[in-house]
C-alpha cells in the first residue's frame, strides 16, 4: 500500500526524522492564509499524488508570496498531472500541500528498502540526491552507498557514521544524519514499511538536514497490526477495476494488452501470460481466481475482465483441483448469459470433472472456442483478438 507525502512525513515527524513544516488543503482560497502562518519568505507548493516525479511535471512550484501561493494552489487543484511515473493517463490532483521554503545548499538520497536477494534491510545513500536518482542509479550506480541491516541486531550506529562520510557530510551534519538514519530505520521496521525513502534529504544553508520529500510504501499483509495506516488508503489513487477485484478477493492486476485472462492459482496466471506474449498478444491483466472460487467468484471475475474496454478476447485457462471444472464452466455460463459474449471467449480446461465442464459449455448453446492444450489456446486467442 502507497500513501502520501504529507502522510509519510506525519508518520516520520513522530519516529523523530525533521521535516518541513506545512499544511495540506483541498481548496485554493486557504493556500494565503497557511503561507501567512507559515510565515516564511517563499513557499512550497506539492501536488498530493501517488508517484514521484512531480517536481518535473510541474507539481511542485515555489511561491513568492500568499496571493502567488493562492495562485499556483488554483492552477494545481483539479489538474491532470503527468509525470514518468504516472503513465499518459496523469492522476488528478485533488490536495496539495504547501510547506516552508527553504534555502537548500545541498539535496542528498537516503532509503531504507528490503533486499531479497539477501533477504535484509539495506540503507542507501547517495550525495546525488534530488531528481534524478533512477538516473544515478542506472549509471554511475557507485554513487549509492549502501549498508546491510542484521535484522536481529538492528542498524549499529558506525554504519550510519560510515554512510554519513561516503556521501561527504562533515562532522557536525554526520552527528545529525547518523540520528536521521536511526529514527528512519525505527519507522521502517515499526510500521512494516516496505521502502521508505527521502529524496531529497537537503542540507539548509544553516547546516540542519530535513526530509524535503518522502515516499514510504507498506508490507499489504502486515496491513491488519496497523489499523491506523490502513485508515491511510486513499481508493482515488488506485485502479478502480483493481479496488472491485478486492472486493471479491480476486488477485486482479490491470495491464496495458488487449487479451483478458482468467487464471486459476498465481503460477498458472503467470505461465499464462508468459504464452500469450510467446504466441505474440499482449496480456491484458493478471487475474488469479484462486484455488477454491467458486461459480459466483467466476462471474465476478468474468465481469471486472470485461469492463476493461481495451480487451478484444477472452483467454480462459483453468486446472481443475479444488475449483472443478463443471463449476467453472457454471460460472462462465452464468456471466455470459447476464454480459452477453462482446468479445470471442477461448477456454481451456483440464482436471477434475473436465468431461463434464466441457458437455456444459456446450450444450449452453454459447459461442465459445474450447482448446486442448495451452499453445493451441494461446495461438487461438491472439488469432481473435487481432
Ligand atoms: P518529486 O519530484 O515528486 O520527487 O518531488 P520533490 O518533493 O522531491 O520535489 C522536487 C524538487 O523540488 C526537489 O528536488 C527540490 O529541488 C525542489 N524543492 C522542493 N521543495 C523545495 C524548497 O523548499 N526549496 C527549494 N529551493 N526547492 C525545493
Ligand atoms: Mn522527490
Amino acid at each position: 500500500m502507497k500513501i502520501h507525502e504529507f502522510q509519510a512525513k506525519a508518520i516520520l515527524a513522530t519516529h523523530g526524522v525533521p521535516v518541513p513544516r506545512g499544511e495540506t488543503i483541498t481548496k485554493a482560497s486557504e493556500a494565503a492564509a497557511v503561507a501567512r502562518r507559515l510565515g516564511t519568505k517563499v513557499v512550497v507548493v506539492k501536488a498530493q499524488i501517488h508517484a514521484g516525479g512531480r517536481g518535473k511535471g510541474g507539481g511542485v512550484k515555489l511561491a513568492r508570496n500568499p496571493e502567488d501561493a493562492e495562485k499556483l494552489a488554483k492552477n494545481m487543484l483539479g489538474m491532470t498531472l503527468v509525470t514518468h511515473q504516472t503513465g499518459p493517463e496523469g492522476r488528478k490532483v485533488s490536495r496539495v500541500l504547501v510547506e516552508e521554503g527553504l534555502q537548500m545548499q545541498r539535496e542528498l538520497y537516503l532509503s531504507v528498502v528490503l533486499d531479497r536477494s539477501s533477504g535484509k534491510p539495506v540503507v542507501m545513500a547517495s550525495a546525488a540526491g534530488g531528481m534524478d536518482i533512477e538516473e544515478v542509479a542506472a549509471s554511475t550506480p557507485e554513487k549509492i552507498a549502501k549498508v546491510y541491516i542484521e535484522p536481529g541486531v538492528g542498524i549499529v550506529p558506525f554504519q550510519a557514521r560510515q554512510l554519513g562520510f561516503a556521501i561527504g557530510l562533515d562532522g557536525a551534519q554526520v552527528n545529525k544524519f547518523v540520528q536521521i538514519v536511526g529514527a528512519l530505520y525505527e519507522a521502517y521496521l515499526s510500521t512494516d514499511a516496505s521502502l521508505l525513502e527521502l529524496n531529497p534529504l537537503v542540507v539548509t544553508a544553516s547546516g540542519d538536514l530535513l526530509a524535503l520529500d518522502a515516499k514510504m510504501n507498506f508490507d499489504d499483509n502486515a496491513l491488519y497490526r496497523h489499523p491506523d495506516i490502513k485508515e491511510l488508503r486513499d481508493l482515488a489513487e488506485e485502479d478502480p477495476l483493481e479496488i472491485e477485484a478486492s472486493k471479491f478477493s480476486l488477485n486482479y492486476i490491470h495491464l496495458d494488452g488487449n487479451i483478458g485472462c482468467m487464471v486459476n492459482g498465481a503460477g498458472l496466471a503467470m505461465a499464462t501470460m508468459d504464452i500469450i506474449k510467446l504466441a505474440g498478444g499482449e496480456p491484458a491483466n493478471f487475474l488469479d481466481v484462486g484455488g477454491g472460487a467458486n461459480a459466483e467468484q467466476i462471474r465476478n471475475a468474468f465481469k471486472i475482465l470485461m469492463s476493461d474496454k481495451n480487451v478484444k478476447a477472452v483467454l480462459i485457462n483453468i486446472f481443475g483441483g479444488i475449483l472443478r471444472c463443471d463449476v467453472l464452466a457454471q460460472g462462465v455460463i452464468a456471466a455470459v448469459k447476464e454480459l452477453g459474449v462482446p468479445v470471442p471467449i477461448v477456454i481451456r480446461m483440464e482436471g477434475t470433472n473436465v468431461d463434464e465442464g466441457k458437455r456444459l459449455l456446450k450444450e449452453s448453446g454459447m459461442k465459445l472456442t474450447t482448446a486442448d492444450s495451452m499453445d493451441e489456446a494461446a495461438i487461438t486467442v491472439v488469432k481473435l483478438a487481432h
